[in-house]
């Protein structure tokens, strides 16, 4: 069966085709302009692929909610022309063909719960840590979306006390994306993140917000496993210290099987980078076998 699949990003738009177990046969990358532009490109690309559906997973915010006049639209994303654009829309008519849709992080989460790193567990967190923070929480066996879908790369964070920078998201500023993304980093410290690898103090503070936000996931959702991607977790060094702050900051509390092995339950992707489009088949394949993740 040949399955299409599509990342979309806000630099890039990752164009797959695989099957049903996952392989991935070939792949372009096109860079993300206008729909107008963008999207006739993505349309010729899948259009003589004769795949059987199409799985979408798409930066957002998105509407996910199936009861919704919007529902399959890009919605309010800072990226002006890919305001209110109906993504799911476009490519159903273009192509015929069932599509899948859901956040790029949701993709990833759901694309190692199916053949990567959690796969067989009924809860687990994926988290992306890179120009933003986005997170993908599967709870029960199910991508959970709730009003819209999670957006806890914004969970606020309490500020180290020696921190004196101000925070970057023009919402919250000291949210998790506003105190620990690539461009905080930057801003902070004025250097980008890979040029401050010999920065120690850079890297725990990076660990004191990163473990902070864990330790809320742990207590609120009881993951059965943390996965954290993304480019600032290219850093060698910082999962071991993301470790060693959720063991401080949760002081004993939980007491697990989970808890005592901390380099089991705290890990990184498993997928080679291959995890944001082999979510997006998963989502073509549910969407195909009518799974309604509601
Ligand atoms: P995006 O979030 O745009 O999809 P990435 O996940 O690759 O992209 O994240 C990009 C961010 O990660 C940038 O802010 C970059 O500075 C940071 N980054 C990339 N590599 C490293 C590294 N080795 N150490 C620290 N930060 C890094
Ligand atoms: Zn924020």
């Amino acid at each position: 069966m040949k399955i299409g699949a599509l990342e979309a990003g806000g630099t890039k738009m990752v164009c797959a085709i695989g099957d049903e177990n996952g392989n991935i046969f070939e792949r372009i990358s096109i860079p993300t302009e206008t729909p107008e532009v963008t999207v006739p490109r993505l349309i010729e690309y899948f259009s003589d692929k004769k795949i059987e559906a199409l799985g979408i997973g798409c930066f957002g915010p998105i509407d996910l909610n199936r009861n919704s006049e919007t529902y399959g639209y890009i919605t309010t994303t800072p990226k002006i022309p890919w305001r209110n654009f109906d993504m799911v829309g476009a490519f159903q008519k273009a192509l015929h063909v069932p599509v899948g849709f859901d956040t790029d992080v949701n993709g990833s989460a759901l694309g190692e719960a199916t053949w990567g790193i959690t796969k067989g567990l009924e809860n687990s967190v994926y988290i992306t840590i890179g120009t933003g923070v986005g997170m993908g929480i599967i709870s029960n066996g199910k991508v959970l979306h709730g009003m819209m879908h999670p957006e806890a790369g914004h969970i606020i964070l309490k500020k180290h006390p020696l921190d004196q920078y101000e925070g970057k998201c023009p919402y919250h500023k000291t949210c998790l994306e506003g105190l620990a993304a690539g461009p905080a980093i930057e801003a902070r410290w004025g250097k980008k993140g890979i040029e401050l690898a010999d920065r120690k103090e850079v890297w725990e503070l990076e660990a004191y917000y990163i473990g902070q936000a864990l330790v809320d996931l742990i207590l609120v959702l009881s993951p059965q496993k943390i996965v954290l991607g993304g480019g600032v977790m290219h850093q060698e060094q910082l999962l071991g210290l993301v470790k060693e702050e959720v063991k401080k900051q949760l002081n004993g509390y939980i007491k697990t099987k989970e808890m005592e092995d901390l380099d089991e339950y705290i890990v990184l992707p498993s997928l080679n980078d291959n995890q944001g489009i082999m979510g997006a088949i998963r989502l073509a394949l549910d969407e195909k076998e009518g799974i309604k993740r509601v």
